[in-house]
């Protein structure tokens, strides 16, 4: 008898159909004899629903109170997913995170998840139950309802797969795998069968919305095998796992293109020490994610900086920065929520040359211009205006020949 926990996305339980079929998955694997703990997402748009009614009653809603409404998405579906496989004869119970035991910190709309206490779903465990459990949802050491960012059902199965020492992790999804980009976008994606847990947090963090990034951060630190694979077939799936030595050999394992970050520069910043520390502290005070920075070379004792944000936080960012440029005597702050963000990722990059060279001779070859660029051991991304970005990642897939 295995542990074995899954997931289900918000298409895959869109309606009462979806329920039911996944349902039928989840009676299966238990009637396999495991002992099967179910996460849920939202259905369907609910999310995107819940907080557009936010939206419609205030523009800055209070973030503990969206928390509380948009994890009211996640308890429809437990509670229809538990209806449904009891119907079919098995038994089952919903619960909530705060139920589940699972207590993040007080950082609503993207908390973290700080400890799972397992006492509840043990007890069910033992009573035969099916555990259907809200995914994106926690509570913070006063009991107040948190949300784990958008897409963050993953890290609830994936943490909880974790504590659990389960034996194996499937998130069943409206795709049969992760592909070297998203299928969506590029047609002649390529599915494939094994990811490193390296690969898939850079494409994750870097757009791929496919999987949460907080989700393989965990299920690297706890080394949980994951298989992505499609709620409507039966087709493997890909399987995320620690990487082994024949991965090195592909130079390019997949592209991701984000729509996701505005840039904001501050010109003519006096060129002296602590001037940066001073900007990004503010920044990081917000808990506002910076992603690139660029810094100019000095001219006249004053430089220009630009980094970029989360669209999203793009409104706050520019005050803080202001606010910044106006205490250490810099120049105008300028902004453009009009860019995206290219990346490609694979660890061959590691022991292999001229693969960024390759990135950046093909957009020249598309005549897209590049306005900053960041490396790391295993990426490139490359920020370019958002007209056209489309089109580059569709030439950088076919350069690196992920389509073959
Ligand atoms: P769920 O609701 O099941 O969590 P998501 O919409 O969050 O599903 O994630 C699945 C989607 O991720 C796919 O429909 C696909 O458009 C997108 N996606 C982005 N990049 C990739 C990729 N490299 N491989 C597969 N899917 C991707
Ligand atoms: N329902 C949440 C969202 O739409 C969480 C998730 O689906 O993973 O972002
Ligand atoms: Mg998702």
């Amino acid at each position: 008898m295995g542990l074995i926990v899954q997931k289900f996305g918000g298409t895959s339980v869109a309606d009462a159909d979806r329920i039911k079929a996944a349902a039928s998955k989840i009676i299966k694997t238990h009637q396999e004899g495991n002992q099967v703990i179910v996460i849920v997402s939202a259905r369907g748009k609910t999310t995107d629903e819940l907080l557009k009614m936010a939206f419609e009653i205030c523009d800055a809603p209070d973030t503990r109170e969206l928390d509380m409404l948009v994890s009211t998405g996640e308890q429809i579906s437990i509670s229809l997913m538990a209806m449904a496989i009891h119907s079919l004869g098995y038994p089952a119970i919903s619960l909530t995170g705060g139920q589940v035991g699972i207590r993040t910190d007080n950082s609503y709309t993207k908390a973290r998840i700080v400890n799972i206490d397992t006492t509840k779903i043990d007890e069910e465990l033992k009573k035969g139950n099916i555990i259907i459990v809200a995914g994106f949802q926690g509570i913070d050491i006063d009991a107040n309802i948190t949300t784990l960012g958008r897409g963050g059902s993953d890290t609830t199965a994936v943490a909880i797969a974790a504590k659990m020492k389960a034996d194996l992790c499937e998130i069943y999804t409206d795709v049969d795998g992760i592909y070297t980009a998203d299928p969506r976008n590029v047609p002649d994606a390529k599915k494939l069968e094994k990811i490193s847990y390296d690969e898939i947090l850079e494409l994750a963090s870097l757009g791929a919305k496919v999987m949460h990034p907080r989700s393989i951060e965990f299920a690297k630190k706890y080394n949980v095998p994951i298989f992505v694979r499609s709620s409507f077939n039966n087709t493997p799936g890909t399987l995320i796992c620690k990487e082994v030595p024949e991965m090195e050999d592909v130079l390019v394992s997949g592209a991701t293109l984000s729509k996701n970050d505005a840039k904001i520069t501050i010109r003519s910043i006096p060129d002296k020490p602590g001037q940066a520390a001073n900007l990004f502290h503010e920044i990081a005070k917000n808990n506002i994610n910076v992603d690139m920075i660029i810094q100019n070379i000095s001219a006249q004792g004053h430089t220009d900086v630009t980094f970029t944000v989360p669209k999203d936080d793009l409104a706050l960012a520019i005050k803080m920065s202001e606010n910044i440029a106006k205490t250490i005597n810099a120049g105008e702050v300028l902004s453009d929520d009009k860019i995206a963000k290219l990346s490609i990722v694979g660890i061959g990059m590691r022991s292999h040359t001229g693969i960024a060279e390759k990135m950046f001779s093909s957009l020249g070859e598309e005549k897209v211009n590049i306005q900053m660029i960041s490396t790391s051991e295993i990426k490139v991304s490359c920020i370019i205006d958002e007209e056209n970005s489309d089109n580059a990642l569709l030439a950088i897939h076919k350069a690196f020949e992920l389509d073959k």
